[in-house]
């Protein structure tokens, strides 16, 4: 009997009558005659809660008890899921991370996982059972509850599809498949048959929340075909995998942007050597991930000016740190919260020459300034502010065809 993972998240699993509809898909491959290991995320909704209620509790909530609080909404849809697939007397059973157990390694709120241990599973699942698996969390080596990073139970089933060599691993969402664009925020957006880990991976890192960033890095590196489906309809989804499956390859595959991004700019920076490590050292030191940089250098060349992007939600530690510290002097400090990052992704440009003017010039013809610009192989990045967001994806789409 093969292996099947199918992974639900929050609103595929957000309501009584949802969880009803998602045993019924559960039962479909079971008649199938699979195997089936279901991951589940917390209702809709809850994982935010516990995260403001632990911001009300303290701004600098200890990250061993944050792990503790924003998974325990798992296991509520785990309990709901396996107690429905019982009373359809389908036999099921929860299990939270430290029950299987999942092993992680790395720190609290953003571990990753190391191992699963598949007696008990794979003794269920000979049994005829059906595990229902709490996505997102995982346990030590000091046998304390970790997490995974926001949006983490998409990790927990590629880890599961690799540990259990499952034939498929389906994400369940609430989109039927990937898209060129986020289709709730460009309506023109195309569904993308099929997508290589390569972008996908770029486009989670860049702002498309349909997957983890680290669940892809996992799939590419374990080689684990996804399939990400709706649990709203019963169409086709998007197959992500190697980049050799893939044929008749466009320029750019996607767009994307973000949506907590902060500019800090320090103007007045003196130009010497070690200047920008002795302002990005205690940064670094505090966990603060710096994205984009730039550094431009003043008519009088003893001065510079130092732009970079960081996450909205790391600008005070930012800010903190930069005030104290006191291997660094500048003349102003200027932060701006209404940017976003907006970029197009595709390893066609590795072989299409123009493609960076032509992203330039489209934004140049909607009169869009462009703030910082960061580029990789298959990407780039520009940071523009935020009130111009619809209108450059909008423009975008159209120049690279994607409409
Ligand atoms: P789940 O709760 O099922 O994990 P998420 O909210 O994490 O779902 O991810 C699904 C959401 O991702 C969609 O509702 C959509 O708004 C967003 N999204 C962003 N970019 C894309 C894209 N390129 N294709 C599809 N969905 C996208
Ligand atoms: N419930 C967790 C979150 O909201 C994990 C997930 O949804 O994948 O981040
Ligand atoms: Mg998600």
């Amino acid at each position: 009997m093969k292996t099947v993972v199918l992974k639900f998240g929050g609103t595929s699993v957000g309501s009584v009558d949802r969880i009803k509809k998602v045993a019924n898909i559960i039962i479909s491959y079971v008649k199938k005659r699979y195997k089936v290991i279901v991951v589940t995320s917390a209702m809709s909704g809850t994982t935010n809660d516990l995260v403001k209620k632990s911001k009300k509790i303290s701004n600098n909530f200890i990250s061993s008890e944050y792990d503790v609080l924003v998974s325990s909404g798992e296991q509520i849809s785990c309990a709901l899921i396996a107690g429905r697939l019982n009373h359809l007397g389908y036999r099921s059973q929860s299990w939270m991370g430290w029950q299987v157990p999942i092993l992680t390694d790395g720190n609290h709120g953003s571990s990753r996982i190391s191992k699963i241990n598949k007696k008990k599973i794979n003794k269920f699942l000979q049994s005829r059972g059906i595990p229902i698996i709490a996505g997102f969390q995982g346990v030590n080596l000091n046998n304390r509850i970790t997490t995974l990073g926001r949006g983490g139970s998409d990790a927990s089933a590629v880890m599961f599809a690799k540990f259990f060599k499952a034939q498929k691993c389906i994400i369940y969402t609430d989109v039927d498949g990937v898209y060129t664009t986020d289709p709730n925020i460009l309506k023109k957006a195309k569904k993308i048959k099929v997508i290589s880990y390569e972008e996908m991976l770029e486009m989670a890192s860049l702002g498309a929340k349909v997957m983890q960033p680290t669940s892809l890095q996992d799939a590419r590196l374990n080689r684990i075909d996804v399939d990400v489906k709706s649990s709203f309809t019963n169409k086709e989804g998007t197959l992500i995998t190697k980049r050799k499956n893939i044929f008749n390859k466009k320029t750019i595959a996607g767009l994307t942007s973000t949506k907590n991004d902060a500019k800090v700019t320090l103007l007045g920076v003196k130009d010497k050597p070690g200047m920008a490590a002795s302002i990005f050292k205690p940064l670094s030191k505090n966990y603060v991930n710096i994205d984009m940089v730039v550094q431009t250098s003043s008519g009088n060349k003893r001065e510079t000016d130092i732009t970079f992007t960081i996450q909205l939600d790391d600008l005070s530690t930012t800010l903190k740190l930069i005030k104290q510290n006191k291997k660094i002097k500048y003349r102003d400090l200027i932060v701006n919260k209404n940017v976003s990052k907006v970029s197009i992704i595709g390893v066609g440009m590795i072989t299409t020459p123009g493609v960076t003017y032509r992203m330039f010039q489209t934004l140049a013809n909607k009169e869009i300034n462009i703030l910082v610009i960061s580029t990789s192989e298959i990407k780039i990045s520009v940071l523009i502010e935020k009130k111009f967001v619809k209108k450059a994806i909008s423009a975008l789409h159209k120049e690279f065809k994607l409409d």
